[in-house]
């Protein structure tokens, strides 16, 4: 394992060509090392023959800690683990905890269908992005191979998520591979019984497949080890998960235990790890709206550490909403504040008399100033001012958010003030108020001090336009 760019820079061509988009290969090397760049990204180092030793040798030493495993094909394909690190703030988390939602091949065909179709068509925004779900998994609850087949040929009949086989019984994944072979299904489970078919089933049909052992770590060690050495590289871990009470106890030092070995160069156990939050409706809640909070309760524990993978049963919004939202939060990469393109925005439908206002592009700044003014019918240009993603108040302190900045956005948008509205005015936030004269200067234009806040902005419209 490397971890300066000086060691992954021997590997490198060092010929400054530039094709890699980068001025030196050591600035690819540090690419490399924080993980924002990947090997074939080098031209040279992929094409040329004389340096196929050393390519191979890099990816190997730039392997993440943690395998990274991939569940599907195509655009929705799911990729778990990969990470390299125990504390996000120390690089950062890859692959956010991807949630699998339950069918059984015991439902009515029509129920069977409309529950794919909601996991499929699940979208929440959420800061300028669309958050959704990742997967089915498909339960076998009948244990009969022709009936969980027929499932299988529903569920992916109808949706293009990945999928999970869920049985212990090896006939019955079998019959379930014959029908989604080409979708690299997931694989649940292999265990002390079955481990030796499963095996063969994961090798046979080359999908990756989930080792489980009910609290009981060495036994889980023991058949990824067994698996690894007989050519099954995609494993995931499946510790158990209790609902509750001490097991849950158990069950949270289970996956810390296994995480930190796996950071610490334990390759036998560096796999991917499974949560079942869904066994909260094992536990014998009868109440449907209890049962589903604390699956919640587990869906959060269980993101925070280390579960890469989840099976989960409610899709109640009240479940669902801070399920997706965490996850979002927990994998989002603090070396860069999130952000959006720094461009000019067309809120509602604006024309020449509409106003023009500038904020950040600080992701969480600029949708909630969006949103106030879509959600008050105020048809306006909204500029985004490139400021490394850091919102209005600190980045006037810290010098991103400038007159010289404000204008360099409104050039690079193509906006002109003078041509493209009637009254060659701007309004700036009321946190870069002591931007304004500066602005004006640079810009030529009239400037207003908008409100500190932007709910403010419907009553200032009203006492301030038109101008
Ligand atoms: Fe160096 Fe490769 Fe980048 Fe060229 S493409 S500068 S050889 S890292």
């Amino acid at each position: 394992k490397i971890n300066s760019p000086l060691e992954a820079y021997k590997y490198l061509p060092q010929t400054n060509c530039g094709e890699c988009g980068e001025p030196t290969c050591m600035a690819f090397a540090s690419k490399l090392i924080d993980r924002s760049g990947k090997t074939t990204d080098c031209p040279p180092l992929v094409k040329e023959k004389k340096f196929a030793k050393k390519l191979a040798e890099l990816d190997k030493l730039l392997a993440p800690e943690i395998r990274e495993v991939a569940i599907g094909v195509g655009d929705r394909v799911a990729k778990i683990g990969g990470d390299d690190v125990l504390y996000r703030h120390k690089l950062t988390f890859f692959n956010k905890t991807k949630m699998f939602f339950d069918v059984t091949d015991t439902m009515e065909e029509a129920a069977l269908v409309e529950r794919v179709k909601k996991i499929t068509d699940y979208k929440k925004f959420y800061v300028g992005r669309n958050l959704l779900l990742d997967g089915v998994a498909i339960r076998a609850a009948s244990n009969d191979p022709a009936k969980f087949a027929a499932a299988v040929k529903k569920v992916i009949e109808n949706t293009e998520l990945p999928v999970i086989l869920c049985s212990f019984n090896p006939a019955v994944l079998k019959a379930g591979l014959e029908v989604a072979k080409d979708k690299n299904p997931l694989l649940y489970a292999a265990n002390k019984d079955n481990w030796k078919e499963v095996g063969e089933l994961a090798l046979e049909y080359k999908v990756p497949v989930v080792v489980s052992a009910f609290n009981d770590l060495d036994t889980l060690k023991s058949l990824a080890k067994t698996f690894a050495e007989a050519g099954i590289k995609d494993i995931v871990l499946d510790p158990g998960t209790y609902p509750s009470g001490k097991g849950l106890k158990d069950t949270f030092t289970n996956f810390l235990k296994i995480r930190r070995a796996g950071i610490m160069g334990d390759t036998e156990i560096a796999y991917p790890i499974m949560a079942m939050p869904l066994t909260a409706w094992m536990s014998g809640i009868s109440d449907p709206v209890s049962a589903s909070y604390w699956e919640t309760v587990l869906s959060s524990v269980f993101t925070i550490r280390y579960g890469d993978i989840m099976l989960l049963h409610s899709m109640e919004p009240y479940a669902t909403m801070p399920e997706v939202h965490l996850a979002e939060t927990i994998y989002t990469d603090p070396r860069s504040p999130v952000a959006v393109d720094s461009k000019m925005y067309k809120v509602g439908t604006p024309d020449e008399n509409s106003p023009v206002l500038f904020t950040t592009n600080f992701a969480l700044t600029y949708y909630t100033v969006e949103s106030d003014l879509a959600s008050n019918g105020i048809n306006c240009w909204l500029l985004a001012v490139n400021t490394d993603g850091i919102g209005v108040e600190a980045s006037v302190a810290g010098g991103q958010l400038t007159a010289d900045k404000v204008k360099e956005a409104f050039e690079k948008s193509g906006f002109d003030l003078k041509k493209d509205v009637t009254h060659n005015t701007v309004i700036t936030p009321g946190l870069a108020a002591r931007l304004q004269g500066d602005i004006e200067d640079k810009l030529g234009a009239k400037v207003l001090v908008g409100p500190m806040d932007s709910g403010r902005l419907p009553g200032f419209m009203e006492k301030n336009w038109p101008p």
